[in-house]
């Protein structure tokens, strides 16, 4: 199958093509506006992001495509209110590094809070024929005391999933696709793009 994918986040780009070998994707070209994210739940924005980018390949489309997949994801951290959630590629937009948007997110926790949280991701796709649909994913854990591991990306160095001592950042990619958001996300849509159900 061949499917659009609906980011520009190169990292995403890597985990789906290590985590859907089968599926053969394309992926947003460097010419085509931003993808817009207005909503307040990561459905909305996983269907936003998918529907525009259906509605954009309709009319600038170079070759034939099976589907549009797009991905709305972060980091839900329990003493923030849900935060960053929905928000989290946009947290501290006064910061471009990671390493330094991970420092304030942690600086951001009242002593002694809880350090409880989750990454969450909402898979959105839009078949060729039929109605779009999602699928989601979710990984419990807890906030590092300080940023560890040069692996990942994002908020992958201050999240220890649950039954671990290391962060997404110090694990490989193997192990994070076994229990992420994302992988278990991309598991369900595999499911179900096998199954054919629409
Ligand atoms: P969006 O889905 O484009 O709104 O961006 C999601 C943001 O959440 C990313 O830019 C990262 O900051 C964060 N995020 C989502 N998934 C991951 C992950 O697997 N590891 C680390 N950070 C993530």
């Amino acid at each position: 199958m061949i499917v659009l994918l609906a980011s520009r986040n190169a990292h995403k780009a890597r985990e789906f093509s290590e985590l859907l070998p089968d599926l053969r994707f394309i992926s947003w070209p460097d010419e085509a506006p931003d993808i817009p994210e207005h909503g307040a739940f990561f459905q909305d924005n996983a269907l936003q992001k998918a529907t525009f980018a259906w509605e954009w390949w309709c009319i600038h489309g170079t070759e034939p495509i099976d589907g549009v997949l797009a991905d709305d994801s972060g980091l839900c951290v329990d003493a923030l209110w849900g935060g960053p959630g929905v928000l989290s590629a946009r947290f501290a937009p006064d910061l471009s590094d990671y390493a330094d948007k991970n420092r304030r997110l942690l600086s951001m926790l009242p002593p002694g809070a809880s350090r409880t949280a989750r990454f969450v991701c909402v898979l959105a796709f839009v078949p060729r024929e039929g109605h779009p649909w999602t699928v989601s994913g979710a990984v419990e854990g807890r906030l590092a005391e300080e940023p560890r591991g040069d692996r990942g990306f994002g908020y992958d160095p201050i999240f220890i999933p649950e039954g671990f001592h290391e962060t997404f950042g110090e694990l490989s990619s193997l192990v994070k696709h076994g229990l992420s958001h994302r992988g278990r996300a991309a598991r369900a849509l595999w499911e179900r793009l096998r199954s054919g159900s629409r």
